[in-house]
């Protein structure tokens, strides 16, 4: 075989016959044609779903109420209003349980209201052990 009747396939380099329209190997069209086939294979560009811009202002409008984040003054004043006594409570008990179509707000309040609880078990067993002393320093100095 002489040089001549030797090619390189541009897309792979393998040694391909010079006379062949296609590569055998990764199916190149070598003679300025493509296979069809090959073509389809080739072009499996998706098109990319825009790219959400968080800063823009237009961020909010598209977001379900449910789903709109809490700004940061947002949680500060909620995080104040829930520190309230009594109807602090009640509030993070009313938003806890539905009282807000916002799922962020809902699981801020969830989160306060579990504070709460912990709170008052703290409390609960601050104030046990202290009667039990209270009991204790009571029966020993009688
Ligand atoms: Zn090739």
């Amino acid at each position: 075989m002489s040089e001549t009747e030797k090619k390189f396939c541009p897309n792979c380099g393998s040694e391909v016959k010079k006379t062949a329209a296609f590569c055998p190997k990764c199916g190149e069209g070598l003679k300025g044609e493509k296979k069809p086939k090959e073509v389809e294979n080739k072009a499996p560009v998706r098109p990319e779903p825009p790219e959400p811009h968080y800063n823009s202002r237009d961020f909010d409008v598209r977001i379900p109420a449910e789903y709109k984040p809490i700004s940061m003054w947002g949680y500060f004043g909620y995080t104040l209003l829930f520190a309230i006594p009594c109807v602090g409570f009640i509030l993070a008990l009313v938003f806890a349980f539905g009282g807000t179509p916002n799922i962020n707000l809902r699981n801020f309040a969830r989160s306060q209201f579990c504070f709460f609880i912990l709170v008052v078990v703290l409390c609960l067993i601050i104030f046990l052990i202290s009667a039990i002393a209270g009991a204790a320093l009571y029966t020993s100095m009688y």
